[in-house]
């Protein structure tokens, strides 16, 4: 008998079809004997939805009160499942968040989880019972509902695995494992049997959304296996490998994009010590994350240009800031970009292989793809180019590196 966690997302139970496909699966697992807790994403469009009526009535929302509003999304879903279960003779109990006790910190709608209560959840399964559990969603010590940020079922669900120590964590979602590079903009991405955790982690925290990056971040802590597959196909989808050697060696795994970027230049700064404190210094206190950052020697060697990324929702703010501090600091200007994507290839085989960059290079210089900024660490490259030409690059870089191909 094993202790399977399954996390069902948007699509998966985005109508009462899906819902009652959803509750045959669980209930096979079960009828198999296995141990089955559920975690479950709100209907798909539905958390959207609730934050256009939250921002009809306030723009921009008052985060512990949209937190209140969203948390509902997740909350319809447990229910419906709990009774569809129930209609096919499998017994199950449905919980929110704050019931089982996902005990969050209380930065409203990207709240960290802190620790969850299984005993509840325990006594149910040891009961026969399904546990049905609502995704993206805590409280906090005072007792205020939290939600994970976007994505945050799939965080809601290895947590929940990691407290009680599952033999595995299932992510069923609409694509059947993770594949080279999004099969949405690449239709000849070709779907990985396994991934290692390291390049999964990359690969989430550049901007592939299959995954919530904190879910791959907490599956790795805790050593929980993960498994990403369709909850429409049979399969056996991607396992997370927390193993590298059992992993074939592809030199890149895989290419993730972030299309929500946005890029601001300081130009004409004293080069100085303390120079890139007194520019990040306010972005950071108005709590905007910054990602790139570039820092130019100019020809006279007197000034230095500047050049940083954001969120694009940050975009406006980061601008606003950045002109006062070009003021303070008699800067010459400032300058900023809100149409811009980067795009990253991904590997750990990067480690031993030289010329990978510049391959990379070449394969967009082909295309006439301009390269606006460049960053690596030791198992990946980014670019940051034109918007315009994601879906191009993409495509360009699948080919020249052959990810249709298998290793
Ligand atoms: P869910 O609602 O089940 O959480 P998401 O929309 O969050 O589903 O994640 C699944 C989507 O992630 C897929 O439909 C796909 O378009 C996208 N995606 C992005 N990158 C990848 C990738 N490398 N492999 C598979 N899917 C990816
Ligand atoms: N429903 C939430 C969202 O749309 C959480 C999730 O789907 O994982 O972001
Ligand atoms: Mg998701």
């Amino acid at each position: 008998m094993a202790l399977i966690v399954q996390k069902y997302g948007g699509t998966s139970v985005g109508s009462v079809e899906r819902i009652q496909n959803v509750a045959q699966r669980v209930k096979r697992w079960r009828d198999q004997g296995d141990q089955v807790v559920v975690v479950v994403s709100a209907m798909s469009g539905e958390t959207d939805r609730l934050i256009g009526l939250a921002k009809a009535i306030q723009n921009p929302p008052n985060p512990r009160e949209l937190d209140v509003i969203m948390a509902t999304g997740e909350q319809v879903t447990i229910g419906l499942l709990a009774m569809a279960l129930d209609g096919i003779g499998c017994p199950s109990r449905s919980y929110t968040g704050g019931q089982v006790q996902v005990l969050t910190d209380s930065a409203h709608n990207k709240a960290r989880i802190r620790d969850i209560e299984g005993a509840n959840i325990r006594a149910d399964l040891d009961a026969g019972r399904v546990v049905v559990v609502a995704g993206f969603q805590g409280v906090d010590e005072q007792g205020n509902i939290t939600t994970l940020g976007r994505g945050g079922s799939d965080t809601s669900a290895v947590a929940v695995a990691a407290a009680l120590s599952a033999d595995e964590c299932q992510i069923y979602t609409d694509v059947d494992g993770v594949y080279t590079t999004d099969p949405r903009v690449e239709p000849r991405a070709r779907k990985l049997d396994r991934i290692t955790f390291e390049e999964m982690l990359e690969m989430a925290s550049l901007g592939s959304k299959v995954l919530q990056i904190r879910s791959v971040e907490f599956a790795g802590k805790y050593k929980v296996p993960l498994r990403v597959l369709s909850s429409l196909e049979e399969g056996e989808g991607t396992l997370i490998s927390l193993e590298e050697d059992a992993v074939e060696q592809a030199v890149i795994s895989g290419i993730a994009f972030a299309r929500d970027e946005a890029k601001l230049t300081i130009l004409g700064v004293p080069d100085q010590p303390g120079v890139a404190y007194k520019i990040l210094g306010p972005i950071a206190d108005a709590n905007i994350e910054v990602d790139m950052i570039i820092q130019n020697i100019a020809a006279d060697e007197a000034t230095t240009d500047f050049t940083f990324t954001v969120h694009r929702n940050d975009y406006q703010r980061a601008l606003a800031i950045l002109k006062d501090t070009a003021e303070a600091m008699a800067a010459r200007q400032v300058t900023g970009d809100d149409r811009i994507a980067k795009i990253s290839i991904v590997g750990v085989g990067m480690r031993s292989h030289a010329g990978i960059a510049s391959k990379m290079f070449a394969a967009l210089a082909k295309e006439g793809i301009n390269i606006r900024m460049i960053s690596t660490s030791e198992i990946k490259i980014s670019v940051v180019v034109d918007e315009k030409y994601l879906e191009l690059a993409v495509r360009a870089l699948h080919s020249a590196f052959e990810l249709d191909k298998t290793a």
